[in-house]
Parts: structure tokens; sequence; C-alpha cells
């Protein structure tokens, strides 16, 4: 495809309500090695225009390893015997905001299996508490497929925005990727109650996830033009031991940086982090990913003895080092590229006058 192809497909991306399936299709396929580097630079300048040179953190809080799904890509499975499982109490999640707190963060971010010992109550009560010490800070949940009234009690307790993936959007890659109790429609509908209910919302799609074709990634991008979330999570599919999909080939960070750099093209204000997914596969992933047009970083602030516990794929990056360390490696890399930490909240605003 020509530089000039490339543009007419890119100003479908920018201007038309909806983009066709072919548009997505010819992004994802036609482009060589230069119009790549073209929406690269594209999809960077918009970040540029929206964040400037800076770039949100999220402190990843990561609190149970334990789940009662079976999904057949992630380690964490009900049914790998070999995962090691661990929960965190109230105390050590409020210890670790406070950490973070003191470190600068605005945002924490809750992630964990559906653990369900970490009832909604509990985890509802555990939100009150982080709000009552943090007025100001956001809030973010990824506790998974929780339920209306679970959704609402964790809003009232003061909950933020919400992550959950939509893993992928077509009925049947899904039902490939996970056991028949789960269902693509059934996720979709907990990311429309999540907006519903006046949550900033996060979903993505896991990249080259086993038996994904050119156009289930195409239902993806048509997806979330859809659902409109104000934040995009999108990462690599990995191999995880213990897992039916162990011994498969993980997923291209190639495509994953074209994707973000779409997703940015397309959703101009979208927080978009580079994921620890991408930063596994690539060692300057996190930098790649921001000059792809990503324009968030999580730093994983999960109590040290516990940190490498979370094992959702194998050779997840976890640097091992404190949480102040990493902020400082964060910012020394950012700043090889002219880029910065911003600290601020970093909530989703639409970028209009
Ligand atoms: N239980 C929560 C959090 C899941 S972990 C939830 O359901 O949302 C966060 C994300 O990690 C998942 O949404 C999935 O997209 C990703 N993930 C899980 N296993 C993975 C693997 N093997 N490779 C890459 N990403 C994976």
């Amino acid at each position: 495809m020509s530089k000039n192809d490339a543009d007419d497909l890119v100003n479908v991306l920018e201007t038309a309500p909806v983009v066709p399936a072919d548009v997505w299709r010819m992004l994802l396929t036609d482009l060589d090695d230069a119009g790549k580097e073209h929406i690269t630079l594209l999809a960077r300048k918009v970040a540029q225009s929206h964040f400037g040179t800076g770039v949100y953190v999220r402190a990843l809080i990561e609190i149970s390893s334990y789940c009662r799904n079976n999904c057949y890509y992630c380690g964490l499975r009900c049914s790998n015997s070999a995962a090691s499982r661990y929960r965190l109490g109230k105390d050590d999640i409020l210890e670790s905001c406070r950490v973070g707190a003191s470190l600068g963060f605005n945002t924490f971010v809750l992630q964990g299996g559906e653990d369900p010992v970490q009832s909604d109550e509990w985890l509802a009560d555990v939100v009150s508490a982080i709000r009552a010490e943090h007025p100001g800070r956001a809030i973010t949940l990824s506790v998974g497929e929780r339920g209306t009234a679970a959704y609402e009690a964790f809003r009232r307790a003061g909950a933020d925005r919400y992550l959950l993936r939509h893993e992928t959007a077509d009925e049947e890659h899904y039902s490939h990727l996970h056991p028949s109790s789960m269902s693509a429609s059934g996720r979709q509908q907990c990311l429309y109650e999540l907006k519903r209910l006046g949550y900033q919302v996060g979903s993505g799609m896991m990249v080259g996830s086993p038996g994904q074709q050119t156009a289930h990634l195409v239902e993806d991008l048509m997806f979330l033009d859809r659902l409109q979330p104000q934040m995009i999570g999108i990462g690599p599919f990995i191999p995880a031991t213990g897992t039916p999909f162990a011994a498969e080939p993980h997923g291209s960070a190639g495509m994953t940086l074209l994707l973000i750099s779409l997703l940015r093209i397309r959703f101009p204000s979208a927080l978009i982090p580079a994921t620890t997914a991408l930063a596994t596969l690539l060692p300057d992933g996190t930098i790649r990913g921001i000059l792809a047009g990503a324009n968030v970083v999580m730093p994983n602030i999960t109590p040290a003895v516990y940190r490498n516990r979370y094992t959702i794929y194998d050779n997840k990056k976890s640097t091992g080092s404190e949480s102040a360390e990493q902020l400082t490696l964060l910012s020394n890399d950012l700043a090889k590229i002219g880029y910065r930490i911003d600290f601020s909240r970093g909530d989703y605003e639409t970028g209009e006058e």
C-alpha cells in the first residue's frame, strides 16, 4: 500500500462515524514497513497533541492469584495446580496504597483473579477504606465479571474506573479460549453495565491468541468502536505453563504496536497503556509502546513477597526492584525519548474545547 492510500484509510479512522471492516482489515494486513512507520509517527503526533510528552502512571496492586475461572490461556486458571496462590488482606492493600501515595501515584489499580474469598462485600469495604484515606486519588478495579449489584456497590464505595478486557469480540473464538460457562456476550454485557454505572471503563483484547484470525481483530476493533471505552489495554498473548495453550506460540509484538497506533488514531483521548505483556516480549516494549501512541504505564507495587506469583503467563516482566526504583528507571527511560512521568490522576477527558 502506498503512503497516499494509507493516508486515505487514516482519514477514514479520523472522520467516519463507523469504520468499515474492510478499512480495518487493510490497515492490519496491507501496510509495508514504510507504511507502518508512517502510521506510528501519525499516532505519536495524535498522542502528543492530547497529552504532550507526559505519560500517566497507575500503581498496580495484584490482590489475588486465586480464580474460580478456567480460561484456557491464563496461568491462574483454577485447574492449574502448579500455580502459586496468594491473596492480599485488607491491611496489605491499604499499606500498598500508602506506599503508592508516598511515591506520588494518584491512581491505584486493584487487579486480581475472581477470588470467591475476596467477596463483593469485602471488596466494597476495602474500596471504602481506600476512598476514606485517599479522597482525591482514583481507584480502579479489575476483578472480572461480578454482576450489577457488585459493580453498584463498588461504585458507591468510591471506585472510579474498571478494567475488563473483552478478550475477543467473536463468540466462536471466545469459546475457543474459554470454557462454555463463559461467553463473549456475557462479558460485553458487564462492560455496558459498568459504563451505565458511570465508571470510566477499560476494555481490550489479547493479540495473537491461539486460533485468532485477522477477521477476529477486525471484530474487536469494531466492538471497541461501539463500546467507546475510555481506556484500551491490549497485549500479546504469551503462553503460560499449566494451561492448554502452554506450547502455543506467543502473539506478535509488531502487530500489538500497530494496533496501539491504530487505536490511538481512532480514539485520540483514550488512555492506552504500554502493557506488561508487551514489555515481556520486547526489552524496550514500554518505550516502543509510548512511541506508538500509548500514554499510560502501570508499575507494579504489589508487596515484593507476592510480586512474582501473579503468573498469568510465563516470564512475566517484573523488575523485582523496589517500587521507588522502578519509577526512577521509568523516568530515565522516558527522558531518553523526551517524555516524562505525569503523576496527575489522568482521568479521561474528551479533549474537546
Ligand atoms: N480476572 C481479571 C483480571 C485478569 S488478568 C479479569 O478477568 O479481568 C488481566 C488480563 O491479562 C486479562 O484480561 C487477559 O487479557 C490478560 N492475560 C491473561 N492471560 C494471558 C496470557 N497468557 N497472555 C497474555 N495476556 C494474558
